[in-house]
């Protein structure tokens, strides 16, 4: 078994956190302290990652990208959520777009591609999120087009998209299997963002969407009618092992900075790093993003060699982010008064890891997953 990751990924993941000590670091009590970066500083620091080559990594390159493995997109995502603003290069796209014909390839793929174009990915709705056969946004086919009504939920990054990747049910009959997937351009008649939801992470601003007699041509219809869940599915696999990948960073930094603080507060005359109280909490928390990483990396050199990575996705997403939860816990307990102040990023990890164990399928889906393939049942038993 190898366990070693290729020198020239590791001088690739070098520069990544060249770019986040030069580039983000200087930023982060201006970050911490207003709870997000604006747009323009966001699009400012996309620029910079381009001009520097972070741009479209893990874009094949048949399509003008960088074609960087699964593996090294999650070390690459790693090393840039060690900055609490969660900022990631630009240049790639859902990966279900990758589904779209020709046409919708020139327009929407390699409009994320070459021109920055941004998409949000619109499936919850207000009668949930987990439940795909819930979807009541309806599409009906009128000649050419198809005329869509209903509300979306939490939609992240709608603010900044200029395409929506739209989940809507076009046979209600089918339950899930009924779902079909739209690009909807921000600005048709009819699509509105009508509010931000605030929430408690501070990079995060979801949007409630809603679409009222929006009329979409079937050119923009992505797969087959009723064929969302395959498209779905896969690319919701890909997102999962990229947000455990997220955990890594976030629970390494956090690490980090509870060991620094350790070493150098002094109470009853000794460092806290000599009490055990202490040292039990940085250890539980060394093992267990340990653990993480080996089934985030496991599963990355899995999908690496052509293998199906469902299940273990599943797994890595579940455990990474409950042990992100426990790990930035701990560091906080380990700075004291001075961890839930915003004078350090680490109530700011606390905060936003907490999505996480929510969104992409939450940590009780996740298990019924897992259990479900364990036990060879079907989403019908
Ligand atoms: C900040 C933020 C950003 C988001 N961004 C997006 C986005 O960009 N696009 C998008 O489409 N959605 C987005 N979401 C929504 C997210 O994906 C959903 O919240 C998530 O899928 C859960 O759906 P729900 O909130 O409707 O919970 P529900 O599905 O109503 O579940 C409620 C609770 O019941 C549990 N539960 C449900 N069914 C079962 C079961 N069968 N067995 C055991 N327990 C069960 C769940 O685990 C959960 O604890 C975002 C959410 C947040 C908070």
């Amino acid at each position: 078994m190898d366990f070693s990751i290729p020198d020239e990924l590791k001088q690739f993941v070098d520069s990544v956190r060249q770019f986040r000590e030069r580039e983000l670091m200087p930023l982060e009590q201006e970050f911490l302290l207003k709870g997000n970066f604006t747009n323009e500083q966001r699009t400012e620091l996309e620029q910079r990652a381009r001009q520097l080559g972070f741009w479209a990594l893990d874009v094949p390159e048949e399509y003008g990208g960088q074609g960087m493995g699964t593996l090294a997109t999650c070390l690459v995502a790693e090393e840039l959520y060690k900055h609490p603003a969660m900022f990631d290069f630009g240049g790639s796209p859902e990966p279900a777009l990758y589904e779209g014909n020709e046409d919708q390839k020139k327009r929407y793929l390699r409009g994320v591609i070459d021109d920055g174009k941004r998409s949000c990915y619109a499936f919850t709705e207000p009668g949930g999120g987990s439940d795909f056969a819930r979807i009541t946004t309806q599409a009906k086919r009128d000649g050419d087009n198809w005329i869509i009504n209903g509300r979306k939920t939490f939609i992240s990054e709608a603010d900044r998209a200029d395409f929506c990747i739209l989940f809507a049910t076009t046979d209600p009959a089918l339950g899930g299997r009924g779902i079909t997937c739209f690009l909807v351009d921000i600005g048709t008649p009819g699509f509105e963002l009508s509010r931000p939801i605030p929430t408690m992470g501070d990079a995060w601003e979801p949007y409630e969407l809603t679409f009222e007699d929006c009329v979409v041509p079937d050119a923009n219809r992505l797969g087959e009618v009723n064929g969302a869940w395959e498209l779905a599915s896969e690319q919701l696999t890909h997102g999962r092992l990229k947000i455990a990948a997220y955990q890594l960073g976030i629970a390494q930094r956090s690490i980090d900075l509870a060991v620094e603080w350790a070493k150098q507060r002094v109470t009853w005359g000794k460092p806290i790093a000599t009490r055990q109280a202490i040292q039990w909490m940085l250890a539980d928390s060394a093992v267990e993003l340990d653990a993480a990483r080996m089934l985030v990396y496991r599963a990355a050199w899995m999908a690496d060699e052509g293998q199906h990575i469902r299940n273990e996705a599943f797994m890595a997403k579940l455990y990474a982010t409950e042990m992100a939860q426990r790990v930035t816990d701990r560091c906080l307990q380990i700075f004291g008064g001075l961890g839930y102040s915003k004078e350090v990023p680490i109530q700011s990890f606390y905060r936003q890891v907490r999505v996480w164990r929510i969104g992409h399928g939450t940590g009780e889906i996740h298990r019924w997953m897992i259990a479900r393939n364990m036990l060879g049942l079907s989403s019908r038993d």
